[in-house]
């Protein structure tokens, strides 16, 4: 339904996205994630009309709409700071797009007190000014002004960025169940990883302008396909040269031109005493150097072969296990590796 073929955007000499291809699907709830200046608002505002590439096409629904006006392409966009109406109230600013479109009144009224109640806003609410509601509630007037106009597309640059962390939390769910139950084609931006893993239906990972990889959630962080990709999402052990040697000592089969990666939470430890398990987990020996108690799990540093790792811990954990010696366990299956190229090598 969205199509990005072979889009080139350049800001004077500088190429900010060489060669972006994509598509996204019917009512997908579709991501794009990358650190600071990763071109994601650069491919949003082409899609959306602000910016013309200097080459390729973005089509809608099969149109051609590369040099379309942004009000001509369908698409409903809600930006970073809301760019609300602040004297205006509530229903004034939902009903802002419908009045200039010149709609008769009781067509106005009719689908500004539908689009309210699509993102849960009161009767009360919609008579408010926009100062007297709270930030969360303001980006729901945002939303439902966009919704109005009845768009095929919603476009969201970084729409929870003003919020503090647990309004973040509380409205990620309800723009994911907002998105759901109008069953609109969303393209969202942020680079904030969790927002993107746990709102998104598909997710690319930009890079310098660059797709690093196109997949759902679970795809990225499990299967990486680059090293850039395995390292921006969630945490990391990179292996050292001595921890590869001395797995490969043990029977893994670990590349030394390869860099290699495990995820705190695939390591486990146990007491040094432990007997040896029949399972085909790879033993080291280690020392914990430092505990972080988190509640809901415990954040352990541990040495192993001379190079810190990180294993995060779920279970409870004995108290005081700073300076023990334990054994950490390695499944090798659970070692990302990638080439010199920055490549997933498959195992
Ligand atoms: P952020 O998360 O910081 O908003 P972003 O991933 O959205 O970053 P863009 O704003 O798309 O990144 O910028 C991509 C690259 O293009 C950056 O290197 C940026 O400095 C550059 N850039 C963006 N807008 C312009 C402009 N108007 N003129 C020149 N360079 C620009």
């Amino acid at each position: 339904m969205i199509k990005f073929d072979h889009i080139k955007v350049v800001y004077g000499d500088f190429v900010a996205i060489p060669d972006f291809n994509l598509d996204v699907h019917e009512g997908e709830f579709f991501t794009f994630l990358g650190p600071s200046g990763c071109g994601k608002s650069t491919a949003l505002r082409t899609l959306a009309g602000f910016i013309t590439p200097s080459s390729g096409t973005v089509a809608i629904d099969g149109k051609n709409v590369t040099h379309a006006h942004p009000s001509k392409r369908g698409i409903g966009m809600v930006f970073q700071n809301y760019a609300l109406f602040p004297s205006m109230n509530v229903r004034d600013n939902i009903e802002f797009g419908l009045k200039m479109a010149k709609l008769p009144k009781g067509e106005i009224s009719e689908r500004a007190t539908r689009a309210a109640r699509q993102v849960s806003l009161t009767d009360e609410q919609l008579g408010k000014q926009i100062s007297e509601l709270s930030g969360g509630q303001q980006q729901r007037v945002a939303i439902a002004r966009a919704l109005v106009m009845e768009p095929s597309i919603l476009l969201l640059d970084e729409p929870l960025s003003n919020l503090d962390a647990r309004l973040r939390k509380q409205l990620r769910i309800q723009l994911k169940d907002i998105q759901s139950e109008v069953g609109i084609t969303t393209v969202y931006v942020t680079h904030d990883q969790e927002e993107a893993l746990s709102m998104s239906d598909r997710i690319a990972v930009l890079d310098e302008g660059r797709i690093e990889q196109v997949g759902t959630p679970r795809e990225l962080y499990e299967e990486s396909a680059t090293e850039f990709v395995c390292t921006f999402l969630g945490q990391v052990n990179g292996l050292s040269e001595a921890q590869i040697a001395e797995l490969n000592n043990q029977g893994a089969r670990l590349s030394p031109s390869h860099t290699h990666y495990i995820r705190p939470e695939r390591l486990t430890i146990q007491p040094a005493e432990a007997q040896s398990s029949a399972g085909s987990a790879l033993r080291l020996p280690a020392t914990v150097v430092s505990e972080s108690y988190l509640g809901d799990h415990s954040v352990l540093e541990v040495n192993a072969l001379g190079a810190p790792l990180r294993v995060n811990v779920s279970g409870p954990i004995p108290q005081n296990i700073a300076g023990r010696e334990v054994t950490l366990l390695l499944e090798d299956s659970s070692i990302n590796s990638f080439d010199a190229d920055g490549r997933r090598v498959a195992k």
